[in-house]
């Protein structure tokens, strides 16, 4: 049985909630770092996966000492973080997110109790049947007032006894208000320590991300959790199944992969099958390096690099090799299967890459259906527009690109035009760069309304020759790496044309 247990895989735990209630500050506290600080005004873009150790969670949770007998040990391997984005415009991301975990720590605000994404991540994670914990964050009194005296990362009860009366009645008050409004929907609730039915009633630990008050409860309950009711889900597998979150430059290694490894083993000389986007379409290519974000730091940050020889999962890695312009982040990847790799049966080892192949690609396919969807309900949307009041208001012509990002960023601009008032109906969706097509299909405008005639291009290049074919013909294009930027140029703009 030891050797089973030797073989579990890390729990993969994503952080969700509603915008800034706190999930990077945690995350941050966890890892010492400020991700949160650097981030564009605050609010998580993408995707961020942040790998822990076992014994890097047996220092971080080394005060529990103080507070139970129980010592600490564990059999799994480590805890990989997955941040998500909280601004509503980010649905798509936060259901990727939880798509692929095994747990889930919903954080919410103690001053604001259940907010609007607070219950959309409740559904998800019903609809799903993931296992999830709360965190009780920004618990005012342990970092803000009522005469709290902050003990700086200590466990939660610890602290907790060693304030006044007055200080534990109030929190007491906002804990029983906040147990009432997950009560209307549904849910028991009940203080991590106090929680005798841990199979039905929602464990929270309240945290404070700023004095790092709670935090070791939470990471020492999530590995409890994991420990004592997810060991068959979380017994390592090799079936290999691998999502990728990003592509993007790395200096000195070109296109780059991010992705999740949530089961099997990626090695260094594997060749990986990626879906890629037409004309080239699928991409297999050998992984020329593994690029292993040292412990505790985030993979989206130019954090320091190792290489590896190989990972098992669970695992957020980022992998160098040639070709990957062109893959379609959010699909999933293969591999071929190693046994096969320098097989002789030339036959079997085509059918079986073209299997795989077709696997990946489909991802595309779903990709596209996504887009396309999203592209019929806004024709149908204009198409009422233009019934009802086409004579008030100009039907606008906007393309929305977006490549090295996240399908999520589309949805975003696609959900800001929306809300836009008038909203603004979008003549064409593309993922990659701008080319000369663009412009020429942008241009349409021009002979109906010309200052309609407008690109919104959200973290692409746009190719010098539709730059100065843009120029020529007045397309206008608004280009920018954070999207809310480009939502404010695209605002102020259109204040100057309806004032
Ligand atoms: P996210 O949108 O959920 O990722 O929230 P952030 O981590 O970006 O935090 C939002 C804001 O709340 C930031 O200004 C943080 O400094 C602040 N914040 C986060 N955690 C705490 C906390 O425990 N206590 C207090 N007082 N402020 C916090
Ligand atoms: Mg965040």
């Amino acid at each position: 049985d030891d050797d089973k247990d030797s073989q579990l895989k890390s729990p993969i735990v994503v952080v969700m909630g509603h915008v800034d209630t706190g999930k990077t500050k945690i995350l941050d506290r966890i890892r010492h770092t400020s991700v949160q600080a650097r981030e564009a005004g605050g609010i998580t873009q993408q995707i961020g996966a942040t790998y822990l150790t076992k014994e890097y969670i047996a220092k971080a949770t080394a005060r529990m000492k103080e507070q139970t007998s129980k010592p600490f040990e564990t059999k799994l391997p480590g805890l990989l973080f997955i941040d998500t984005p909280g601004h509503e415009s980010f649905a798509n991301l936060r259901a990727r997110g939880s798509s692929m975990c095994d747990i889930a720590v919903l954080v919410v605000d103690l001053m604001h109790g259940l907010e609007k994404q607070t219950l959309e991540s409740l559904k998800m994670l019903t609809d799903r049947s993931t296992p999830f914990i709360v965190a009780l964050n920004k618990v005012i009194l342990i970092d803000r007032c009522l005469d709290w005296v902050a003990d700086e990362g200590a466990p939660f009860q610890l602290t907790f006894q060693r304030q006044k009366q007055h200080t534990k009645q109030d929190f007491e008050n906002r804990l029983s208000g906040i147990r009432t409004e997950f009560a209307e929907k549904g849910w028991n609730t009940e203080l991590y320590f106090r929680n005798k039915n841990v199979k039905t009633d929602i464990s929270m630990v309240p945290t404070s991300a700023i004095t790092g008050e709670g935090i070791p409860d939470l990471l020492d309950l999530l590995i409890q959790l994991n420990e004592k009711y997810m060991r068959r889900q979380l017994r390592f597998k090799e079936k290999f199944v691998c999502t990728v979150l990003e592509v993007k430059n790395t200096i000195g290694h070109g296109t780059t992969l991010d992705v999740i490894l949530s089961n099997g083993t990626l090695r260094k000389d594997d060749t990986i099958i990626v879906c890629g986007m037409p004309p080239q379409g699928t991409i297999i290519t050998n992984i020329r390096a593994l690029l292993l974000p040292s412990e505790a730091s985030e993979m989206r940050e130019r954090a320091e690099y190792k290489l590896v020889e190989e990972v098992h999962a669970s695992a957020g890695v980022r992998i160098s090799a040639n070709g990957l312009e062109h893959a379609v982040p959010g699909a999933h990847m293969q591999i071929v299967p190693r046994n096969l790799k320098n097989s002789k049966d030339h036959a079997k080892r085509r059918e079986e890459i073209e299997k795989l192949s077709d696997e990946v690609q489909q991802d595309y396919t779903n990709v596209c259906l996504f887009i396309l969807l999203l592209f019929l309900m806004f024709n149908l949307k204009k198409n009422v527009m233009i019934h009802r009041c086409s004579r008030i208001y100009p039907v606008n012509n906007v393309e929305c690109m977006s490549k090295h990002q996240p399908l999520g960023a589309l949805e975003a601009l696609i959900t800001f035009l929306q809300d836009l008032k008038p909203s603004i109906p979008i003549c064409g969706i593309n993922i990659g760069d701008v080319h000369k097509q663009d412009v020429i299909k942008a241009g349409v405008m021009l002979d109906h309304q010309p200052e309609f005639a407008v690109i919104l291009a959200f973290n692409v290049k746009v190719d010098p020759e539709a730059r100065e074919l843009a120029r020529q013909n007045g397309v206008q294009i608004f280009t920018a790496e954070i999207i809310y930027h480009l939502e404010d140029a695209f605002n102020k703009y259109m204040k100057e044309i309806y004032d």
